[in-house]
């Protein structure tokens, strides 16, 4: 692994999309969610204007970009408000992708997840003193939670046993602030990548995506160039700091501005 500073106008010669994940990488992370009965609060970080001219900048360069999240459409179109014009959006690890204006659904996870919803709604879980909140979310489950709740990933295993015959499993993986819950491999950040280089008429090596988290790890292996902001738990072909004093993304449009590379 090299440090992105190292990245080179040869390196990224083929280059025509780059893929940012959210948190962690184009705004700090952790979300701010409380669910009090039927009420829930979520707090929504809104990218920094910094981050819209860097964003801007390579856009005017040619390149497209994507946004590839675990968050709901909804809330990432609040996100970045600002930079809607010239970003599509993948959310909900890979399901669909708002391109163009309109929705490209990748993952039907319908019938893998149906049924799952109601058992985690028990009171073993929502009355847990770790738990904090359902995610609103149309395609995938997400709980946060302070700390882990074993019984999540046990329900999710026993519901794994009543959809065997369907040949598909659901993973549920804990990332430190919530658990997400989608269908094994169909459901990932990797095939909305994989969709979208289709859509756009590309081919995998024109592709860069940077992610922190567990959730990016497949998003990485289906990129040209892999850029990890987090080294100890991804990989990538180049890595940016954890904690440094910018975040993961400012460091990589410079990295890559820093070339002055033209894609018109
Ligand atoms: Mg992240």
């Amino acid at each position: 692994m090299k440090p992105i500073e190292e990245i080179t106008s040869k390196d990224l010669e083929e280059i025509k999309l780059v893929v940012f994940d959210v948190d962690g990488v184009l705004v700090p992370r952790g979300t701010k969610i409380k669910q009090e009965g039927y009420i829930t609060t979520l707090e929504t970080k809104v990218i920094a204007d910094k981050q819209i001219n860097q964003l801007r900048k390579l856009k005017e360069q040619g390149f497209n970009l994507n946004i590839s999240s675990g968050r709901g459409l909804y809330m990432l179109q609040d996100m970045f408000g600002q930079v809607l014009e010239y970003t599509s959006l993948t959310y909900e690890n890979g399901s669909a992708t708002w391109i163009d204006g309109q929705i490209i659904q990748h993952v039907n996870s319908f019938n893998y997840m149906k049924g799952l919803r109601k058992k985690l709604q028990c009171d073993e879980i929502v009355k847990n003193k770790n738990f904090k909140g359902f995610e609103p979310k149309e395609l995938i489950i997400t709980i946060h939670c302070e700390d882990e709740i074993l019984k999540i990933p046990d329900l999710v295993d026993e519901h794994n046993k009543s959809i065997k015959s369907t040949g598909q499993e659901l993973y549920c993986l804990w990332n430190g602030e919530a658990y997400d819950i989608g269908v094994k491999e169909i459901q990932t950040k990797a095939i909305g990548l994989t969709n979208l280089i289709k859509y756009l008429g590309l081919e995998k090596k024109n592709s860069l995506a940077i992610g922190d988290n567990l959730n990016d790890v497949d998003l990485l292996g289906q990129a040209g160039i892999s850029v990890t902001a987090d080294k100890e738990k991804v990989k990538g072909d180049f890595y940016v700091p954890l904690f440094g004093e910018k975040l993961p993304a400012d460091v990589l449009m410079d990295s890559i501005l820093r070339n002055k590379i033209s894609k018109i």
